[in-house]
């Protein structure tokens, strides 16, 4: 730390994202991106995108959000586009929670919540999940302040439906309720279809996971239109030209060709329904996650464990040192042949472990 850095920060712990190895051959299972790159029609798109890089891109993404308001049947005045869905988390926790309206969200949750609201300076609460690791969506400490729940949840996965979301809203109808459905996709129906009765939702969703585009940083949000207003006051103070070129125009591409998207969340979803019963056939307990990814402990080795032996065999997984789910590792779900290989590590790490006892 320099003796320049503010007082202000100089205790802040940052966001710990997973390892993203330059140089190894790793088969990356830790960070939630997509086995499939995006189709060539999109890396068409970004290339063609490119010649006009020595301009800035459009402030307003206006082709985008008129692509993702045909999509999600919206009205571009209740869409607006981040550099990733972390920098509309960022912007929310900005514009919607301050000394008066904390911020609350699950005990095991994302792990930025927390971050951005040290680093907005504003106070949070935390309610704790319920031993089965869904959320309490009926605890007091949910009353007041801005509401942050993501949907399905991470690490864990598990997801709530919109039915319960939705008496959720009504129960909360004074305070709003940011979903982040970074995983949705792999999950089910989208809470945008309650963006019309419910002024106090705001959806948060990305392009990274299910459309392929970690690498592009991109993310949407819906909400009405006031609320689009408040975060583009503050995007606007901030970084007016968040979204580039390229990957606008990829974004635009990928929600140009619906077939290739759901036919990827489906090859997910097929290969992660297929990794679970494998994974619970060698002793492992597994959330029901509907994400793109699986959250699994075994009785007889510690996640910990798991995941240094599972790097020794060149395979990244996720591990969070935390309490209640440091037993746990996070495996992000690959094509069939990379689960394969997973599974061959964890059968021979069960086994070598058996033969040492
Ligand atoms: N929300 C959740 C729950 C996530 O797991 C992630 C991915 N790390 C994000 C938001 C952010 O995704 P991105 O910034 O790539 O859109």
């Amino acid at each position: 730390m320099s003796r320049f850095f503010t007082s202000r920060y100089r205790h802040l712990t940052p966001y710990q994202p997973g390892e993203q190895p330059c140089f190894n051959s790793f088969l990356k299972l830790n960070t939630n991106e997509s086995p499939f790159p995006p189709t060539p029609q999109v890396q068409e798109a970004a290339r063609e995108a490119a010649g006009k890089l020595h301009l800035y891109s459009d402030p307003e993404c206006t082709a985008l959000r008129q692509a993702l308001a045909t999509t999600y049947r919206l009205s571009p005045r209740q869409l607006l586009c981040g550099n990733g869905s972390d920098e509309l988390l960022y912007l929310a926790f900005l514009a919607f929670c301050g000394e008066t309206c904390p911020a609350v969200f699950p005990d095991i949750t994302y792990g930025f919540y927390s971050v951005f609201a040290e680093m907005t300076r504003v106070p949070f609460r935390t309610v704790p999940l319920l031993p089965d690791f869904s959320v309490d969506l009926f605890h007091e400490d949910l009353d007041q302040g801005t509401i942050f729940l993501a949907n399905p949840n991470a690490p864990t996965g598990l997801w709530i439906p919109p039915e319960q979301l939705r008496a959720f809203l009504e129960r909360h109808s004074r305070q709003l309720v940011v979903v982040d459905e970074a995983y949705i996709d792999f999950a089910g129906e989208s809470a945008l279809g309650l963006l019309e009765q419910h002024a106090n939702l705001l959806v948060i969703q990305t392009f990274s996971k299910s459309r392929s585009l970690a690498g592009g940083r991109l993310g949407f949000c819906a909400a009405h239109p006031d609320i689009i207003a408040d975060l583009n006051t503050l995007r606007n103070s901030l970084n007016p030209y968040n979204v580039n070129r390229m990957t606008m125009a990829a974004g635009i591409a990928s929600l140009s060709d619906p077939v290739s998207f759901s036919r990827n969340c489906q090859r997910i979803c097929q290969i992660r329904e297929a990794c679970r019963h494998a994974l619970e056939k060698l002793g492992f307990t597994v959330t029901a996650s509907k994400a793109n990814f699986l959250f699994a402990s075994h009785p007889a080795v510690s996640g910990k464990k798991l995941y240094q032996q599972l790097k020794a065999q060149g395979i990244l997984v996720r591990h969070f040192d935390q309490p209640r789910i440091s037993s746990y590792i996070r495996i992000t779900i690959g094509t069939q042949p990379q689960m394969d290989r997973l599974l061959d590590a964890l059968e021979t790490i069960l086994l070598t472990r058996k033969e040492s006892l």
